[in-house]
């Protein structure tokens, strides 16, 4: 461990940028520190490996990021980072949540790919086809959001208060697809991809958990007991 006590004293004779969501933009890291870890696979060909965590905040908004880095100290005592430096937080794309339908998820993937690319009107588009995605997955058969989006609510898919806001995201989508004098904005596609987030958490990742929890023998039949002692009284 020798090699890498030098290491600690001075890993930074190099910069290290990390993507900052707040000023979205690559920036300069600053009050680095680092923790390291040993690689599990530790006698490497040419020297031994580490994992290096660089803990840093970003000089304009003082958000913290945080990379990760493989360390290669080769048996000469050299220090490179061979494999690169990947952002563990904040992540710069934005979460996809879990358990979408297949359809749902590809144009999620996209609209989210559109924002951290930072074409807004790119960015709403896709998002009305997440939308239209969801109706397609809950088998409504109109194709048009003004007709969908009602749709849902009466399906009981997504709530009153939920298809109000998804009139909005349909009006910020028009904005983007069609020729407007108002286009959206990048914080317009962000308040749009908060609200797609709750939005799909609320109609897959709740159905999921509710199938694992239904799934769990013990609450099957305390539910089941439960049950029977209502239907006794
Ligand atoms: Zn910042």
């Amino acid at each position: 461990m020798d090699d890498i006590g030098a290491w600690i004293r001075s890993p930074w004779d190099r910069p290290y940028a990390g993507w900052c969501t707040k000023c979205e933009q690559v920036v300069q890291l600053v009050g680095l520190t680092a923790l390291f870890a040993e690689h599990p696979k530790t006698r490497e060909i040419t020297g031994n490996s580490y994992f290096a965590h660089l803990l840093g905040q970003c000089p304009a908004c003082f958000e913290g990021i945080h990379l990760l880095e493989r360390v290669l100290i080769d048996y000469h005592g050299n220090i490179d980072a061979p494999w690169g430096t990947t952002q563990v937080y904040p992540p710069r794309l934005r979460r996809i949540p879990d358990h979408l339908p297949p359809a749902v998820e590809a144009v999620y993937k996209e609209a989210v790919a559109c924002e951290a690319a930072q074409v807004p009107m790119a960015a709403a588009t896709m998002i009305g086809r997440v939308l239209e995605e969801i109706g397609a997955d809950a088998d409504i058969k109109f194709t048009n959001l003004v007709e969908i989006i009602p749709a849902l609510v009466k399906e009981g898919i997504i709530s009153k208060r939920q298809g109000e806001t998804g009139k909005q995201v349909r009006l910020l989508r028009n904005d983007g697809a069609h020729p407007r004098e108002l286009r959206p904005t990048q914080q317009d596609v962000e308040r749009a991809l908060v609200y797609l987030d709750t939005l799909c958490r609320s109609i897959y990742e709740t159905q999921h958990l509710a199938q694992a929890l239904e799934s769990r023998p013990e609450g099957r039949e305390v539910m089941h007991s439960a049950a029977m002692q209502v239907e006794k009284k």
